[in-house]
């Protein structure tokens, strides 16, 4: 068989990252990102891309660790390399707040972050409305930039980049031999998941520069998360609202909520909003699939589906994805073998 030829439909950072695994674990493979928008036009590029881990309902707690684990080690690495500015990768340190007691003492991920431990009675006055909190040390990508520089290091691997919005998976099967859908909300459309829906989310994204500490509402609903340039301010969550234009009430409530956790944000300047759409799910849709029409196969591996934690386990799932990858290859390449005999 010659090159597998492998598309990657979608290039928020499921889709980029995915290809880049391929491109990493298949050098043999020719690997195409296909998508109708890139960065800053997907739904990455609004994320604040903390790496806090939502909790998928219904993939195992010692799968989710393992792909955040994965993500983390990952860009824990760039954040110590000469590589961190342009990649848009590094460090914070700060808090999660609670009102009352969580459900969980410790989340399943207090181990991989760095740090973790329960916030002193003294750090605790920071937080006159709150009873106890967590302080550890997580990494953050500032979205654009880590798009951009995916892009780059895909294009440096010699992965082809082409604008092209795709009606149906099928229509790729004489060009490609195996596809891959990373097209996150996209999805609901191009295969008819009514498993996925839209959990829309405004943040504001300001200049304050003398916000060093992220803090986080541990019901996760409001947050402030200082990036490399811009302090991202959140948040909402809409389950099945499609809307992508911001709502200005929205955007007083979120300021003011965020004010009522960290005052000196009054001062905050240059407010920019934004809107994205979660891709959301019970669970990530990683699995493989063929497509047949008229005894013409085509394997088609899914990695979309990541709701509100996409950036805290992007690294881990592309592995997967690259991993299903590989066994579609080593089925093509076993049947290709057989026919010859
Ligand atoms: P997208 O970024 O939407 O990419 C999908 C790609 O597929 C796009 O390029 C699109 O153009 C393409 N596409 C779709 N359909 C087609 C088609 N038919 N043909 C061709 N191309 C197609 N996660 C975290 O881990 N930490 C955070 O702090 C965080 N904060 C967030 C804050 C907000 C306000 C929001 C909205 C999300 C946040 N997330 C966060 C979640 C994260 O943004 C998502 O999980 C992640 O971006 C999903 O990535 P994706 O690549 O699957 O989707």
């Amino acid at each position: 068989m010659a090159a597998p030829k492998v598309a990657v439909v979608g290039a928020g950072v499921i889709g980029l990252s995915t290809a880049l695994c391929i491109a990493e674990t298949c050098p043999s493979c020719s690997v195409t990102v296909l998508s109708d928008q890139f960065s800053p036009n997907t739904t990455s590029d609004v994320a604040a891309g903390m790496l806090i881990p939502h909790t998928y309902p219904g993939t195992p707690i010692h799968v989710q660790k393992q792909w955040f684990k994965e993500t983390f080690t990952y860009l824990f690495a760039i954040s110590n390399s000469a590589e961190a500015s342009e990649a848009g990768i590094h460090l914070v340190s700060g808090w999660q707040v609670f009102k009352n007691s969580p459900k969980e003492e410790l989340p399943f991920w207090s181990d991989i972050v760095l740090g973790f431990r329960v916030m002193s009675k003294a750090e605790l006055k920071k937080f006159p409305q709150h009873q106890l909190g967590h302080a550890f040390t997580t990494l953050k990508c500032d979205c654009p930039p880590y798009l951009l520089w995916l892009e780059k290091r895909l294009k440096a691997t010699g992965v082809q980049i082409y604008t092209r919005k795709v009606s149906d998976l099928w229509e790729l099967h004489s060009e490609y031999n195996v596809v891959v859908n990373c097209t996150g909300i996209g999805a609901c459309q191009l295969v008819g998941d009514e498993k996925l829906f839209p959990v829309r989310g405004q943040v504001l994204k300001v200049h304050a520069p003398w916000v060093k500490n992220f803090i986080r509402d541990g019901d996760g609903l409001t947050y402030i998360y200082p990036g490399i340039h811009r302090v991202t301010l959140g948040g909402t969550r809409e389950k099945e609202n499609w809307s992508l234009t911001p709502d200005p009430g929205t955007t007083k409530d979120i300021f003011d909520r965020c004010c009522s956790l960290e005052p000196s944000l009054q001062g905050a300047q240059d407010i920019k909003v934004k809107v994205g759409l979660r891709p959301s799910r019970q669970h990530v849709r990683l699995q493989k699939e063929v497509l047949s029409q008229g005894g013409v196969k085509l394997p088609v591996v899914h990695n979309y589906g990541h709701g509100a934690g996409g950036f805290s386990v992007h690294r881990g799932t592309a592995k997967e994805a690259a991993h299903l990858v590989g066994e579609c290859i080593a089925a093509l390449q076993g049947s290709s073998s057989r026919a010859k005999l």
